[in-house]
């Protein structure tokens, strides 16, 4: 399908509705609120989806005329919550719960064909995992934060998430699944641990996706004896990092094998490539019973600047493969790029405060984060008319502060008008009232 379709499903009103009916299918945390969970969902995804820098940013602007009505047209939100009851309300959601929001997405992105020319080696998706912080403090915390106590006597307080992306080498869109949070349970002594985390969530991911053929892009920190069976036994393919110091048995297995191989390579602008592979090599001293291929590769540029990656995975090292698995293996980088850097840098303000809780709001915000940043991504890939909009203004965070200030400041009948307007250039106070129909 071309690029500039329209595909109901994939914009930005079928996507919201489909979320929306995610959220409905919530049980609801206080039935006798005057302001319905799913509404409060709804604020919360808006916040985000608008970029407002700040809860409070969004309280002072949700009740103007115009706001009320584009919430209402644009997200249909009945009444937005004020922000002290917006946090008291997420506080109270499980973070689990929001997990189909973003299976839905993603199966929509999928019939949608928007996956399209989003595989390689052999049919698979990349999965790229990583972790990120994204609050600190020395004094704000609640039930779930993670601890540091310091020499001096006082302690920091922290929470992380492990992230799960879609990546692939030549696309600039990243698609997120339900990410992670590294917390502390409840009642439990110690903090999370990534590798905790990464368990949970190749788990319920595996449940949530039984067929999907995919690979996972993990940092040399993954690659250890139980993880790596963690992944064969939920049929996960995997590309992980290694280093020399961390893997010293691993290379000198291959240092001395007789049977590794070489392979080099000039392309046309005069870059050297050079790998060296050897498959069914075992991963080290302690698992020696389980066996990796490895895959080490050298990059002169025309300057002399040599870069280094080494690598261990489950698929076949033969010289054909060794250029697209290379590719997939640096995409791993695409979950820092352009996904927590985005969040950051952006727009979406990640780590921000936007309110701690005491029981789960902070997990809460960074999923209604992250699910806001994929619908930004399925429309950046799938939306046509989003493209065109976004071109207009030349870079993100120009885009982001025009639908802003057309939310703040005109009736909007629904999402067409808004990203139309833009596409066009029309200005805000010559169309007061935004209507393709
Ligand atoms: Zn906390």
């Amino acid at each position: 399908m071309a690029k500039s379709t329209l595909r109901k499903s994939l914009s930005h009103p079928g996507l919201l509705k489909a979320v929306r009916k995610e959220f409905e299918a919530i049980p609801e945390t206080k039935p006798t609120a005057a302001i319905s969970l799913t509404d409060h969902l709804m604020s919360g995804l808006a916040v985000f989806s608008l970029k407002c820098p700040s809860l409070l940013q969004f309280d002072n602007d949700r009740n103007t005329d115009i706001t009320r009505h584009n919430l209402r047209s644009l997200y249909g939100i009945e009444r937005a919550p004020c922000d002290t009851y917006l946090r008291e309300r997420l506080d109270t959601v499980e973070p689990r719960v929001l997990r189909k929001a973003f299976k839905k997405a993603f199966s929509l992105l999928q019939r949608g064909k928007g996956l399209e020319g989003f595989t390689c080696l052999d049919g698979h998706y990349l999965l790229s995992v990583d972790g990120t912080g994204y609050f600190s403090s020395n004094r704000v915390h609640c039930a779930h934060c993670c601890e540091k106590h310091h020499r001096d006597g006082h302690t920091s307080y922290y929470h992380q998430l492990l992230g799960a992306v879609l990546v692939h080498p030549g696309h600039r869109e990243v698609f997120p699944l339900a990410p992670e949070p590294i917390l502390k349970d409840d009642g439990a002594s110690k903090n999370d641990c990534e590798r905790n985390a990464a368990k949970r969530l190749l788990t319920d991911l595996r449940r949530e996706h039984p067929h999907l053929k995919l690979i996972v892009v993990e940092d040399s920190l993954a690659s250890n004896g139980p993880h790596i069976r963690l992944l064969q036994d939920l049929n996960l393919r995997f590309i992980l990092g290694a280093k020399q110091s961390d893997h010293q048995y691993l290379f000198q297995w291959v240092n001395s094998s007789k049977q590794t191989q070489s392979y080099a390579y000039t392309d046309e602008s005069g870059t050297h490539q050079r790998f060296r592979f050897l498959n069914g090599v075992p991963l080290n001293d302690a698992s020696h019973d389980l066996e990796v291929n490895f895959i080490e590769y050298w990059e002169t540029s025309t300057s002399g600047k040599i870069q280094h990656f080494a690598w261990v995975t489950d698929l076949t090292l033969k010289t054909t493969s060794l250029m697209p698995l290379m590719r997939a293996g640096r995409a791993r980088w695409r979950v820092e790029n352009e996904t927590y850097n985005t969040l950051k840098n952006q727009g979406y303000h990640f780590e921000h405060n936007f309110g701690h809780g005491y029981k789960h709001l902070s997990t809460v915000i960074a999923y209604l984060m992250m699910l806001a940043f994929l619908l930004d991504q399925i429309q950046q890939r799938c939306c046509g008319l989003f493209q065109r909009a976004m071109k207009k203004e030349k870079r993100h965070l120009y885009f982001w502060q025009r639908v802003r200030a057309l939310f703040l400041n005109c009736l909007i009948a629904n999402w067409q008008a808004l990203y139309q307007n833009i596409a066009e250039g029309i200005q805000p106070q010559s169309v007061p009232y935004f209507d393709t129909s």
